[in-house]
């Protein structure tokens, strides 16, 4: 599970990739439900069967108590074995011990950029050894900074870092602006990636370290991890009404009108069983298996679709096909 503690952070990275409704906001994230009770995390988590947690921001050590009190919440309801690990641009060793005692697994650290250059960090680097977490670096492949980007790898690997994990960065709605700005362009027409992150990231992983170095592309992170997650979730919230895709999104038959009407229309008319129906009353709509909808569609007096959508909390809509136009 993602866990977005808060939108809140000072670091200002102009490579900041938070969405406009997340960032400087202090709004609460699971995965992508919002949500303002321990409870809705809890039940988020179970939605997809968490087998581990990242703490992210915003700068999650902005609201440091917050943050211990969803790793002990983590930890409590879902055991020792639920991984957590942590994204965060401080390099605050008190606060890290803090995590560490409340039962953080790993802490994943990306500095302000204007201090990859000259990491001053014997206070680290002394954490560093007397630590049970994993600690690592994580950052974006920055095209232009490699002298940078390589001087912070080399102090992750004098200070016995266990990983520096290199992202392709990617242009998104927050960092357009900046992105320009500093001529940076996509890489092609199919994706927001930034033309020349990769190429930085490999010329990094073409030296021999003696830290672990790894890259993820942007094609990995949604084609390989995002997709993952969502399976799991339609797994899980998919109703009897329901198709799953191979993609993990969820195929719907919907006929939109006065709910009760048309759900005593179709077990009058088409004697339509119970498990074949559902009152969405989030959407105000009513579901029908589309194997069903599809045979008696043109007969109803009512519009009806088949919908395609995502099984996150935001359930968004990515495809509607009409089966009896209004
Ligand atoms: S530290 Fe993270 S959240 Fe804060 S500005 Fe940088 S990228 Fe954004």
């Amino acid at each position: 599970m993602v866990l977005l503690v808060s939108g809140r952070c000072s670091t200002g990275c102009f490579y900041c990739p938070l969405s406009l409704e997340k960032k400087g906001k202090d709004v609460l994230f699971a995965n992508e439900r919002r949500c303002s009770s321990d409870e809705e995390i809890i039940e988020e988590a179970r939605m997809i069967g968490a087998e581990g947690t990242g703490i992210t921001g915003g700068d999650p050590l902005a609201c440091l108590d917050r943050t211990l009190h969803f790793i002990r919440l983590l930890k409590k309801e879902f055991g020792r074995r639920h991984h957590i690990h942590l994204y965060t641009s401080s390099l605050d060793v008190q606060a890290f011990c803090q995590l560490e005692e409340a039962g953080l697994d790993e802490l994943r650290l990306h500095p302000p950029l204007e201090r990859w250059g000259d990491l001053d960090g014997k206070e680290l680097q002394e954490f560093i050894t007397r630590t049970n977490m994993k600690v690592g670096l994580e950052i974006p492949a920055l095209p232009g900074e490699e002298d940078r980007t390589e001087r912070l790898i080399d102090f992750a690997e004098d200070a016995g870092m266990d990983f520096v994990n290199l992202n392709e960065l990617e242009f998104s709605e927050g960092n357009w602006d900046q992105l320009q700005k500093r001529g940076l362009e996509v890489r092609d027409d199919t994706s927001g990636a930034v033309k020349g992150s990769e190429e930085a990231a490999l010329r990094r992983l073409g030296r021999k370290r003696a830290v672990s170095m790894h890259y993820c592309s942007s094609r990995f992170k949604d084609s390989v991890q995002l997709r993952r997650r969502i399976k799991r979730r339609a797994r899980r919230v998919a109703r009897t009404t329901d198709i799953i895709t191979d993609e993990g999104t969820l195929i719907k038959g919907v006929v939109e009108g006065p709910m009760d009407e048309i759900i005593h229309h179709l077990q009058e008319k088409f004697g339509v069983p119970d498990n074949m129906l559902f009152k969405d009353m989030e959407k105000k709509r009513v579901e029908v298996a589309p194997w069903v909808l599809k045979q008696i569609a043109d007969q109803l007096p009512f519009a009806s679709f088949l919908v395609e959508e995502y099984p996150t909390a935001d359930r968004l809509e990515v495809e509607r096909e009409p089966l009896r136009p209004r």
